[in-house]
């Protein structure tokens, strides 16, 4: 966990606007914030991402989950086919799986909401 170097606050909030990213104290108002870093670095939130259970299957689809769960194809069908959830995902994680989701146009919700960009 971050901490306000200036008062000490645990709960920093993150701040992404454009291209901008750092994390702010709601307390006393400091901040930290640079323009190249990924906002990501600074999010310790865990998240779940669960899959809907899907009928549209194709060999990118399962092959692209197979690699992200590291199981076997076979299993990565029946997990599409039935739905499945993926807990306790770091931000980086999460951002991986999201990514892969997005590109072979799966079905998921997010928990709690993924503030950064995919
Ligand atoms: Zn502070």
């Amino acid at each position: 966990m971050i901490k306000c170097e200036r008062c000490g606050y645990d709960k920093l909030e993150t701040i992404s606007e454009g291209k901008s990213s750092g994390v702010k104290c709601p307390k006393c108002g400091w901040d930290i914030v640079t323009t190249c870093a990924h906002p990501l670095q600074f999010d310790r939130q865990k998240y779940s991402v669960l899959v809907n259970g899907d009928r549209d299957l194709n060999v990118d689809k399962v092959k692209a989950i197979a690699k992200t769960c590291r199981c076997s194809v076979v299993e990565a069908r029946k997990k599409l086919l039935e739905g499945f959830e993926m807990r306790d995902l770091t931000a980086d994680e999460t951002m991986a799986v999201l990514q892969m989701l997005k590109q072979v146009d799966a079905l998921f919700k997010v928990t709690p909401r993924f503030p950064h960009k995919y």
